[in-house]
């Protein structure tokens, strides 16, 4: 049987690559994602005799469209716009929208598959998708946003739907881009609240949503330390990164007992020894839109450095990276744990190369995968979704409350399903297996779906 496992894994994974061979993120995550699925596969041949594998990477619908805008020049650009359905076994998808120059389709797949069980961890009824532009919003007026945004919205709005597919934020969406695009489906379709999250709290946005991903990767985190007899206290972490993943994380840390001592931008990063300042980063990011730099020609206690965070020779304990996909490569791996760290807990998604991954392993790191660790902002969506079919909203309280519940039985299941598949203490393949077992067994449930 065992080999029979690992030789369906091995099919399906030539199958994959041969049909795009290009898509190196997509291919990436898929091959991290079934080093972990040979116990899954072992106790279960009729997932394989289903061929579940091979259904599950094709995505069930990707679409893909020209954004036409105008810039404030007068000049006419174009952008490309995609949306990948990507799972609905469970729920209707859901998953953000990234505006960043680079996205491409392997990007995109990449994030709705991540997302699938992500989504199915959470145990909310929520499918997998995601979408996104090559747009750069860096240096565009807000004129230029939202016209970029109502043209994305025009071609977008004839395939979601409150019941269908719910889009939200990721990389270069935020509260302002969400209200644009809502504004321009509202306009051509009418005014379904429930078919965007992430809306600001007048026009039935969830209180806390903006918080989640940052304090649901803390939550996560605390959870870690405590399975561990430990706690967030007097801990020096380092943060990449300074979105609105990194700053709510900086807050709920802090909060929690922890010191971060370092956060970045694409540019470079500050070290601040006084532990980083929730209020003056988020001036800088939110309300400015400005530069990390900045931060330390406020900050007494802070240094700015060029390059790369994970390149800085500074002491921590835990590191939360926060920034992008492929931020810490093997060697920087080896400079997180020479640096001391014992835990690495992902907001970012797939912020871990292969080689880093391999290194924690080996270094027997406590490693917390993006897909359970930064669950807290869909799982925060799909609270919003809820809110706006019943018509109310919850107090900030209730749904913090709810967020805590949620990432603790993230924690949780995974952990479970690691020991039930003999692989106790392995929170990567934990979370993979428990969210994989969920979506499998939907689609088994459905016929050949
Ligand atoms: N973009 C976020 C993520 O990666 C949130 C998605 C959502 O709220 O739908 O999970």
């Amino acid at each position: 049987i065992l080999t029979k496992a690992t030789d369906y894994l091995q099919q399906v994974y030539e199958v994959i690559e041969q049909r795009d061979p290009h898509q190196t993120e997509f291919l990436e995550a898929v091959h991290d994602f079934f080093q972990t699925m040979t116990p899954v596969f072992e106790k279960h041949p009729e997932y394989i005799e289903a061929n579940i594998l091979e259904r599950l990477t094709e995505p069930e619908r990707v679409i893909q469209f020209r954004v036409p805008w105008l810039d404030d020049a007068g000049h006419a650009r174009v952008n490309r716009g995609f949306r990948v359905q990507f799972n609905s076994a469970i729920g209707p998808y859901k998953g953000g929208l990234r505006l960043h120059p680079s996205v491409n389709l392997s990007i995109v797949k990449f994030l709705g598959f991540e997302q699938i069980f992500k989504n199915a961890l959470t145990d909310l009824p929520i499918g997998g998708g995601k979408g996104g532009s090559d747009f750069d919003p860096k240096g565009k007026s807000d004129n230029e946003i939202m016209r970029f945004c109502q043209s994305f919205m025009t071609e977008l709005s004839k395939y979601i739907g409150l019941d269908v597919d719910v889009p939200a934020g990721d990389i270069g969406v935020g509260g302002r881009e969400i209200g644009y695009l809502y504004g321009q489906y509202k306009r051509l379709r009418g005014a379904d609240r429930g078919v965007l999250t992430g809306k600001g709290l007048g026009y039935g946005g969830s209180l806390a949503r903006t918080e989640a991903t940052g304090y649901g990767l803390a939550y996560y985190t605390d959870e870690m330390l405590k399975a561990a007899n430990d706690s967030f206290d007097g801990k020096r972490v380092a943060i990449s990164g300074a979105g609105n993943v990194a700053i709510y994380a900086i807050q709920k840390v802090t909060e929690l007992g922890g010191k971060v001592i370092t956060c970045s931008d694409s540019n470079g990063y500050v070290v601040d020894e006084n532990g980083i300042d929730f209020d003056t980063v988020k001036q800088i990011k939110e309300v400015e839109r400005g530069r990390i730099k900045e931060y330390a020609d406020r900050v007494a206690s802070a240094e700015y450095y060029e390059g790369s965070v994970w390149d800085a020779k500074v002491a921590y304990d835990i590191a939360l990276p926060c920034a992008t996909q492929n931020e810490i490569n093997g060697d920087q791996a080896q400079t997180i744990i020479s640096n001391g760290a014992k835990i690495v807990a992902e907001g970012a998604n797939m912020p871990s190369s292969p080689e880093a991954i391999t290194a924690y392993q080996k270094a027997k790191l406590l490693y917390g995968p993006a897909k359970a660790a930064n669950a807290g902002g869909v799982a925060v969506s799909a609270l919003e979704m809820s809110q706006n079919s019943m018509r109310l909203s919850w107090s900030f309280e209730e749904v913090d409350d709810r967020l805590k519940q949620i990432m603790k039985d993230i924690f949780n299941n995974s952990v479970a399903a690691a020991d039930e598949y003999g692989v106790s203490g392995d929170y990567l393949s934990g979370a993979n297996i428990a969210g994989f077992t969920k979506v499998a067994d939907a689609m088994m449930a459905q016929g050949l779906v």
